[in-house]
């Protein structure tokens, strides 16, 4: 069989990687790619935008795709299932009306209330006036998150007044996120630890992934302005038994019978950012697909066959899957640009991927090939992602493999995984 994989990213190459390793899976087009997947065996790169959906529906018709799997938000909130659909094509991921679970926070956020779901206190405001009046009244500190897609810039945890109306100033008056800051959602500032929770749905059944937790933070000791993830490890201790069974009961469960009460047919994967105070967990925000870079350590913990896992959600089957783990901890740490999630340099030389670890994988994401040697392209250049029985020898293992990689003005947080540590030892 063949598949498609749409997007460029760590999270890409992690899933292009993992549905390369079924024995059913033929090839795996990568739609841009990186430089990763450009020398993934099996995989191969196709220069299509994943925003492009008509050229990539007639790639899929043109080389008998069997099915293609959405990475990143955007396409999905633009409706590229919707389109795949209309013209008969396998595609795994919601359309739009299940992605705005992602795409509207204010859409969310009614979904929670409706459904039960724990999250913070919150009310959404169309007005720069209204929120400020609200703002007035609750104080700090207080969360304001415009309403849209904002690539992660659009939520400000602020601590002090003046930087709470100086985010309502930038959304309603400097229109700084254009339609996406249209309204805005103000929340309760929740204390506790954060985890992800991923789960995959055919509409019908849901099955919950292991448990995960990214870095936002640039710097260690989550310090410094927040990035796309730092680096992720699986599992976290912090989302124990007690957790678990909490999040698939009062998040999961409701959450998928109030999408169907709406008539929404979701068939995706749900993320749910959490956080978690002595052992209640609340829902920040939700995800309509996988995360990045948790995806990295997850799949390299998935023992089931990705490629089976996605064609039982597509045929509404999710009942009679089993997803199964590795019996270890896994973790990823991301290597970035200097400057990242600033202004950084690309178009330096990666070196020393050639001595790592054949136990330790490496997925490229700001990367591309080029006259045989792998180049920066982005912020976020490499996750470099390794398994062991315990999460010290997985923490070891991973930065000593980090140790061998270098490029210009590389950066990497030293902490991935610690809070998990701390958490075990206690
Ligand atoms: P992402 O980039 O992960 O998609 P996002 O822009 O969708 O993020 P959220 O995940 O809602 O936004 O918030 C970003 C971060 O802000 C969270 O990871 C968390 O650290 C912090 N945050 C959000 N809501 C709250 C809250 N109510 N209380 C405390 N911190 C919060």
């Amino acid at each position: 069989m063949k598949v498609l994989v749409i997007g460029s990213g760590g999270r890409e190459h992690a899933i292009a990687w993992k549905l390369s390793e079924s024995p059913k899976v033929s090839k795996v087009y990568c739609a841009p790619g990186n430089g990763g997947t450009a020398n993934e065996k099996k995989c191969e790169n196709i220069d299509i935008k994943p925003l492009d959906f008509e050229r990539l529906a007639n790639f899929v018709q043109e080389n008998n795709i069997y099915f293609t799997i959405v990475g990143p938000e955007e396409p999905l909130a633009k409706g590229i299932s919707d389109y795949f659909e209309e013209k008969g094509l396998k595609i795994f991921g919601p359309k739009k009306d299940g992605a705005l679970l992602e795409a509207s926070k204010s859409f969310a956020k009614e979904i929670m209330v409706s459904a039960g779901i724990p999250t913070a206190y919150y009310r959404e405001f169309d007005n720069f006036e209204g929120a400020l009046k609200f703002l007035k009244e609750k104080g700090v500190p207080i969360v304001i998150k415009a309403d849209g897609l904002a690539a992660g810039k659009g939520v400000t945890v602020a601590h002090n007044f003046n930087e709470a109306e100086k985010a309502l100033r930038e959304i309603f008056i400097d229109n700084l996120f254009g339609e996406a800051g249209n309204k805005v959602v103000i929340e309760e500032f929740l204390t506790g630890e954060e985890a992800s929770f991923i789960a995959i749905t055919d509409g019908k059944n849901i099955l919950p992934f292991a448990s995960s937790q990214d870095h936002k933070t640039v710097y260690d000791n989550d310090t410094g302005p927040n990035t796309g993830g730092m680096g992720a490890y699986s599992p976290a201790p912090v989302v124990d038994h007690g957790v678990y069974e909490k999040v698939m009961n009062s998040v999961m469960y409701p959450l998928l019978n109030e999408l169907k009460k709406k008539n929404i047919d979701y068939k995706g994967f749900i993320y749910a950012g959490l956080m978690i105070d002595k052992g209640e967990p609340k829902v920040l925000e939700f995800n309509c697909r996988l995360g990045d870079p948790e995806t990295q350590p997850l799949l390299f913990r998935m023992k089931s066959d990705l490629f089976d896992l996605i064609d039982c959600a597509i045929n509404g089957e999710l009942d009679k899957f089993d997803i199964t783990w590795y019996d270890e901890y896994s973790v990823g740490v991301v290597m970035t640009s200097g400057g990242y999630p600033k202004e950084y340099e690309k178009g330096f030389k990666i070196t020393g991927l050639e001595s790592v670890s054949s136990d330790v994988k490496v997925f490229h994401a700001g990367t591309k090939f080029q006259n045989g040697e792998f180049i920066t392209d982005g912020g976020r250049v490499l996750c470099v992602t390794a398994r062991a029985a315990d999460l010290k020898t997985a923490i070891d293992k991973v930065y000593g493999e980090v140790s061998k990689i270098n490029f210009n003005k590389c950066h990497y947080r030293k902490d991935i995984g610690l809070k998990g540590l701390i958490k075990n030892n206690r």
